[in-house]
């Protein structure tokens, strides 16, 4: 299949396997595609019937100054989908959609000062593109970021958020990230392990991040299983914190992944 007006056609350039059924790709982008550290792009695959494509919305991990694009996904079970994606390999075909989509984007919010970022599973991806956004480093005096998995082996890209402290373009600002792994299936030295949930209700994960709550200074993010994300949208709103909206900016932005 060639470009159209609505898609291009890309090339898989990289396939990295985290666990049996989570992975990392990248894939060549169109020098024209633009986006928004936090946005999603729609990825194309051949579908069964001969001609067709299926298409699924999928947050973009890389930077929005990388020339490739990066993307990370679970293989669900029976899924249309991931499992067509999941077979494919390093020069096999992908379909990336022109436009790029969503509002888990920091210029969804005002002043602010601590940003937290708390996602589950794959929900990890756009807050990826957002720390590799070099104005975040400057705007914000705290990045928060909380990562929440199964199991120890599910930690994916904690090399790559541990290497900001170090590396030449983030070295200096590094100390403004903490991070929180959260393991919740089973026991690993270091991490947290109630979920995200509970630990916003109980205070426990603004105590191990040294970093309160505040209405003032927090503007926080929540991405990945829709229940976590609903969840936890109650939980800060019963606390005063508020959801931006278009033309009304709020402390909270969040996105669901299925
Ligand atoms: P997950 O079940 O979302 O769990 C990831 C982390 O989130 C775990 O630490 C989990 O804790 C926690 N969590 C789950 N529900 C929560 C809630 N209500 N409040 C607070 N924390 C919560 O695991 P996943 O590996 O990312 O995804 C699991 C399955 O979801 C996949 O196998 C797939 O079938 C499906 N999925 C579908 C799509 C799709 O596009 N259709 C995309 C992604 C995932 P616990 O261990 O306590 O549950």
């Amino acid at each position: 299949m060639s470009s159209t007006d609505k898609y291009t056609v890309e090339t898989i350039t990289d396939v990295r396997p985290w666990t049996d059924s989570l992975f990392s790709f990248r894939t060549t982008r169109d020098r024209g595609y633009r986006f928004v550290p936090g946005q999603f792009a729609r990825l194309g695959v051949k579908g069964a019937a001969e001609g067709s494509i299926v298409w699924r919305a999928y947050s973009i991990a890389s930077a929005a100054h990388d020339e490739h694009l990066e993307f990370f996904s679970v293989v669900v079970p029976n899924g249309q989908f991931t499992s067509r994606l999941s077979k494919l390999r390093e020069g096999d075909e992908i379909y990336v959609e022109r436009k790029s989509y969503g509002f888990l984007t920091t210029d969804r919010f005002q002043a602010g000062k601590d940003l937290w970022m708390l996602a589950t599973g794959t929900g990890l991806a756009p807050f990826l593109s957002i720390l590799h956004d070099f104005a975040t480093w400057e705007h914000y005096d705290n990045l928060l970021l909380v990562q929440s998995v199964r199991t120890q082996q599910e930690l994916a890209y904690e090399d790559l958020i541990r290497g900001f402290e170090g590396s030449e373009y983030y070295g200096e600002f590094a100390h403004k990230l903490r991070y929180a792994r959260i393991v919740t299936r089973e026991p690993v030295p270091g991490t947290l392990r109630d979920r995200v949930t509970k630990l916003l209700s109980n205070g426990v994960l603004e105590e191990n991040l040294g970093v309160k709550l505040d209405h003032d200074r927090s503007r926080i993010m929540l991405c990945g299983n829709p229940e976590m994300v609903e969840d936890s949208r109650k939980i800060l709103t019963e606390r005063g914190y508020r959801m931006s909206r278009r033309g009304d900016p709020g402390h909270l932005a969040v996105e669901n992944y299925w």
